[in-house]
């Protein structure tokens, strides 16, 4: 035998490919911000921008142009409070975005997934509510839920396809999907961040989203990157409790779990490559350590092998253009 054979041209190459990416698999994370005409760099993120509603929707308009599959909306509000009241306001600034893109044209194109979570809208930065307790504090777990679903209601009837939870509070998808189901929202589809990680991946997005914790870590609800039964266990939870598809993050980092949670399940996987996996390969990049084309196809391709079906990626218009 001579495994060469199949390898001799691309055509040939092309034939015998397991896996394919498109355009349609990827999801486009937008950072909306107050304003009118703002599109504010993020410093860590060549390329990914603070984009005011308007600018999201000339954002939102070529992504759908180059085929890209959805978006996936995170908020940066005027003001923060404890609560996090900014999340669930009417008139908070991913129900804003949410309701310009439904009215352009880019959302006949694209699907619009809400990030649902508190803690771009806290002053503490948590992504629940926070209580002090034996002189240190706590997250509570079940008061938060009923903000979440709160949140979640508000944003699907901005014109959300999909809410995303991403707070890792236990519960919280049987509350949403309660909470939705009760508002008149029973056809829209909760895609959870069943397993996600405690990551030092994420940091980044701190800057990004303007959420970093102002004191502590997020160690007591996001999962040990240790454990992969636990995730398993997560994700066995959040679909029982009614979750239509999950997301798992961080991904390059942990793609066995993206692996055993396709072998575990039917339904719809999405991978989330985080801003820090965005910011290490930009970073190569710009050093001319790695060649941008080829390692941005790989890294997303990698995603596909181990058994998601879209990936959440900065990359998305760049890698849609290349899949052109
Ligand atoms: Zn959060």
């Amino acid at each position: 035998m001579r495994m060469r054979r199949l390898r001799r041209s691309e055509p040939l190459r092309a034939l015998v490919r397991e896996t394919t990416l498109n355009p349609g698999d990827l999801i486009y994370p937008l950072f909306l911000c107050p304003g009118q005409g703002v599109r504010r760099e993020i410093g860590s993120m060549p390329g990914v921008f603070n984009l005011s509603v308007d600018e999201a929707v000339r954002e939102a308009e070529q992504a759908a142009a180059l085929g890209v599959g959805g978006l996936l909306l995170f908020g940066l509000p005027e003001s923060k409070d404890e609560q996090g009241v900014g999340a669930w306001d009417d008139n908070g600034i991913v129900q804003q975005g949410l309701r310009a893109l439904k009215a352009s044209s880019a959302s006949k194109k694209l699907v619009l997934i809400a990030d649902v979570c508190l803690c771009e809208y806290t002053s503490h930065g948590h992504c629940g509510i926070v209580k002090e307790c034996d002189g240190g504090f706590d997250v509570e777990n079940d008061a938060t839920l009923e903000l979440l679903a709160r949140t979640a209601v508000s944003q699907a009837k901005a014109g959300a396809d999909i809410v995303a939870p991403s707070d890792m509070m236990d519960g919280r998808v049987a509350a949403i999907r309660r909470g939705l189901d009760a508002a008149g929202c029973s056809l829209t589809p909760i895609l959870s961040y069943a397993s996600k990680f405690a990551s030092a991946f994420y940091g980044p997005f701190r800057e990004a989203a303007d959420s970093a914790p102002q004191f502590g870590d997020r160690r007591t609800y996001q999962m040990d990157g240790a454990n992969l039964r636990e995730a398993l266990r997560e994700i066995e939870l959040d679909l029982a409790e009614g979750a239509d598809m999950i997301l798992m993050k961080p991904a390059m980092p942990y793609l066995d779990v993206v692996r055993a949670a396709r072998d575990l399940t039917g339904v719809p996987i999405g991978a989330y490559q985080v801003s820090g996996e965005y910011s290490m390969l930009q970073a190569a990049f710009e050093r001319g350590w790695l060649d941008r084309d080829r390692a941005t196809l790989e890294s997303l391709l990698s995603m596909r092998r181990a058994g998601a079906d879209f990936i959440v990626t900065y990359f998305a218009k760049a890698a849609a253009r290349l899949l052109a």
